[in-house]
């Protein structure tokens, strides 16, 4: 399909209200769900990178993605015919505290398209340009920001996570002033766009504002909305929304964000920003700022320098987080509800759930059937216990577990995963070599043909992900002009549970030399 020939459906502007203003500066947006905004055009667009495979599954051919044309639309610099973009008005709590106003302050959504493969999928670009609601920013994203999502989305996606997707990453040919960390060592860099493609790009926080401004009727149009649209199967046939599908919607929301959590935590994802405007109504992983990957295997650990002191979204406490989150939402919605005791219910069941959902992922982990209760995890326990007693990295371990076999030395065996060999002493030794011994144990209690729980381990433990120092190699090198890494990347994480031998030093451990780097273990918001 050309681009010229694209046509655009846009249900969201078709059916919610939009800012009566068109002017393009910051304003409080009140009895709308979004403002009609155009990209600010570059002064000298160039590709970097496209996610081709996707590009063909959005119905965008090869001739199409070479188009001068689409490194225009992609990065700001041209509107086809029928787009009409604009910049979602949404609120949210950041680090636990109500923060009002926010809204895309650098994302415009070009339009909607209803393609043949993937139905519904609204292409935004982040990094376009101020809108309404950049507030003091500058509405802009630099390259390192912008790589780094463009990668990990797409890592996610093939992790089978559920993300929003990423299209391309393009640069404008313009610079930016950024202090990378905070500390007075601010810099030019190199701005770019990512387009990033969703069925829906509507927030907790989308649903938070309205509420907390006492516009229940916009609540309950938002809530509606994402019924029919997001959530379709809920929808009443008759079109008469009653409390029950209201309800109904908020479990599903529950349901899609434990599920996602859950896998967060199956392959070491640390968010960093889980604030509630940072939480997608799809229950998709959505903005990726200042996450990071487990290296070694640390619950207490988060890549946000800017929560270092709370570490609130700390890898150990996202599904604490998820909750609260959650708890937001349910107060948002209540007005449509008018009663307590229904969303606590939900509330009580969602913790229930995400511990049935987190047990049936340990097991598959482990190799395991089916979890089969107290015993299943207190081996769970007691592994996290040894992987976080001495250095081991997470990722490594869990591949290496699943050729493990008791005729093996396990020191031997599991030397690759270790950071500091000299905290291995005679006792850890012997609690992993117990521990070991019960898992054998259990796994022989499955009766299940060793290649086949292989098999099994090798398809939910990643042999790749994005650590932290690998999309940061990618970063140097593409800030001196060579964008060859990014390419890589994109092609080894395109298969995580693949032995790939030709990519072999890119599934080692953390080098010495990124444990306290910035860009490997610190990022901040600065982006
Ligand atoms: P984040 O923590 O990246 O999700 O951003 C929080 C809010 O700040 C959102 O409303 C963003 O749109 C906005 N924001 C972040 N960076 C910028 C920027 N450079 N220009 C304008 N708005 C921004
Ligand atoms: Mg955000």
């Amino acid at each position: 399909m050309s681009l010229n020939t694209l046509q655009f459906t846009d249900r969201l502007t078709a059916q919610l209200p939009a800012d009566p203003l068109t002017e393009n500066s910051c304003r409080s947006v009140e009895n709308a769900v979004y403002s009609w905004v155009l990209p600010t055009s570059t002064s000298q667009p160039s590709m970097v990178n496209i996610n081709e495979s996707f590009a063909l599954e959005l119905g965008l051919d090869t001739d199409t993605q070479n188009d001068p044309l689409f490194t225009d639309l992609m990065s700001g610099n041209a509107i086809l015919e029928g787009m009409k973009p604009y910049a979602l008005c949404y609120g949210g709590h950041q680090f636990g505290q109500w923060a009002g106003q926010l809204g895309d302050g650098r994302a415009i959504n070009l339009g909607e398209i209803n393609t043949q493969k993937l139905g519904f999928q609204t292409l935004q670009l982040k990094g376009a340009g101020k809108t309404p609601y950049s507030r003091r920013g500058d509405g802009l994203a630099v390259l390192r920001s912008s790589i780094r999502e463009y990668l990990c989305s797409e890592a996610m996606y093939n992790l089978g996570i559920p993300t929003t997707r990423a299209l391309s990453l393009a640069l404008t040919g313009d610079q930016v002033i950024r202090d990378k960390m905070y500390d007075g060592n601010a810099d030019f860099e190199p701005c770019a766009v990512v387009c990033r493609v969703s069925p829906s790009f509507l927030r907790f926080g989308s649903i938070q504002l309205p509420a907390s401004r006492g516009d229940e009727a916009l609540v309950k149009q938002l809530v509606e909305f994402s019924i029919n649209n997001d959530y379709p199967h809920l929808a009443p046939v008759d079109g008469q929304f009653t409390i029950e599908t209201y309800l109904n919607w908020f479990k599903n929301v529950c349901d899609n964000t434990s599920t996602m959590i859950v896998h967060w935590m199956r392959v070491g994802f640390v968010h960093g920003v889980m604030n509630t405007d940072n939480m997608s109504l799809l229950g998709e992983t959505i903005d990726y700022g200042p996450y990071g990957w487990i290296d070694n295997f640390d619950l207490g650990w988060t890549p946000n320098t800017t929560d270092e002191s709370q570490k609130r979204y700390r890898f150990g406490g996202q599904f604490q987080v998820s909750q609260w989150n959650l708890f937001q939402l349910a107060n948002a919605i209540f007005p449509l509800i008018g009663e307590v005791e229904p969303l606590q219910s939900i509330m009580s069941d969602y913790a229930i759930i995400y511990e049935q959902k987190w047990q049936k992922m340990m097991a598959s982990k482990l190799g395991f059937v089916d979890y089969q209760g107290t015993t299943d995890s207190a081996i769970f326990s007691d592994l996290e216990n040894l992987l976080a007693r001495v250095e081991t990295d997470m990722t490594l371990f869990y591949r290496l577990l699943s050729s493990y076999s008791s005729s093996k030395d396990a020191l031997q065996h599991f030397k690759d995963c270790y950071y500091n060999p000299e905290q291995l002493s005679s006792d850890y030794l012997q609690q992993l070599t117990q521990w070991l011994t019960r898992y054998q144990a259990r796994l022989n209690f499955d009766r299940l043909e060793s290649t086949t729980r292989q098999k099994n381990m090798n398809s939910v433990n990643p042999k790749y992900v994005l650590r932290n120092y690998l999309a940061q190699q990618a970063i140097e090198l593409a800030e001196k002009g060579d964008f060859s890494e990014i390419e890589t990347l994109k092609s080894l994480l395109a298969f995580p549970y693949d032995e790939q031998p030709e990519y072999q030093r890119y599934a080692q451990k953390r080098p010495d030399w990124a444990r306290d780097k910035v860009g490997c273990s610190m990022l901040s918001c600065s982006s």
